[in-house]
């Protein structure tokens, strides 16, 4: 039996089990403000500029919501767009009822606020999950628009019948969009567990003592399969290109797969259940 956790297939599986019928359930929903239609789940993607990596995670994201039935809308601008024009952009939507989650396409150029912009986002169609609000409500473990990627390791977790409760997770990485917010999550679920960082100085102490391990660094093969724990199970967040173009990911997929008991690949793991996860929230929020 492989051990190899596809986050492709599960995604899959929850697109045409779980999404589709729901957005067939919206759509024949009569409101009185949309007397003839139903509800069409519709999100919009804000890409600023021409970054290569984002504007495949776009494509991907305007698959899946094709797949699932939602509709995607990417508007694109260039960067020389000013903050206050990308504010009153979110404004419009924010006010628009047609459109029921939006995000914004990061990297965005260094003249625009990161935080301005997402604090301006509407909570209810804050479909990445990371406004204050959202992330506040994840933490106290409360109903929410939770960040999209360890919203996608929870599902994949759980879809493989892995046990979360009681076990020792180790989270490397202390991102406010994956190590903090899994870390949370994780809790949530009662494992114990370690975040680790830069400053983290026995590394290799905690590695040996994990029962799942969740690597969110941003560094090429930067955990081997000497350093973990027989049986643990491996998700590798990372996305890395390589020198020959290929990609792979924070673990050393080949020597960590013949002591993991399940270890996610790159691509192919991670990636399209943070996705998918764009997609359910965005279904949600067209729900609520
Ligand atoms: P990030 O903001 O750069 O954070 C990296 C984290 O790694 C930081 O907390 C940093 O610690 C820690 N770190 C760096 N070197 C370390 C070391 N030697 N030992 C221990 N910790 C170390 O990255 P991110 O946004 O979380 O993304 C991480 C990776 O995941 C990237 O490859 C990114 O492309 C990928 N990613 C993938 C998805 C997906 O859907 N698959 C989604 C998001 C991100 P300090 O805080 O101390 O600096």
């Amino acid at each position: 039996m492989t051990n190899i956790l596809s986050g492709r297939d599960i995604a899959q599986k929850i697109i045409d089990e779980n999404l589709k019928p729901r957005v067939e359930k919206l759509k024949k929903k009569s409101l009185p403000s949309t007397p003839i239609g139903g509800i069409q789940p519709k999100l919009v993607v804000i890409l600023i500029g021409e970054h290569p990596a984002s504007a495949s995670y776009v494509k991907q994201k305007e698959k899946f919501a094709a797949q699932a039935g939602i509709i995607s809308d990417v508007r694109r601008f260039d960067t020389s767009i000013t903050e206050a024009d990308v504010l009153k952009e979110i404004e419009g939507i924010n006010n628009d009822d047609a459109i029921h989650g939006v995000i914004v396409q990061l990297p965005i150029p260094d003249h625009i606020s990161v935080e301005k912009v997402l604090r301006k986002i509407d909570p209810r169609k804050d479909v990445d999950g990371f406004t204050p609000t959202n992330v506040g409500k994840l933490f106290l473990g409360e109903e929410c628009l939770q960040s999209c990627t360890p919203k996608g390791i929870i599902m994949m977790l759980d879809s493989a019948g892995v046990k979360i409760e009681g076990k020792n997770a180790v989270v490397i990485g202390r991102s406010n969009i994956v190590g903090k917010p899994i870390s949370g999550l994780l809790i949530n679920r009662n494992a114990t567990v370690t975040t680790c960082h830069r400053h983290t100085s026995n590394l290799d102490e905690h590695l040996k003592n994990a029962d799942i391990l969740v690597v969110a660094v941003g560094k090429p093969k930067f955990i081997t399969g000497d350093k973990l724990k027989k049986g643990c199970v491996v998700i590798d967040v990372g996305i890395n290109r390589q020198e020959d173009g290929t990609l792979c990911g924070d673990v050393d997929f080949e020597s960590a797969k013949d002591v993991a008991s399940l270890i996610t690949p790159v691509p192919g793991g991670v990636g399209p259940m943070t996705v998918v996860s764009l997609i359910e929230n965005t279904i949600k929020s067209a729900e609520a």
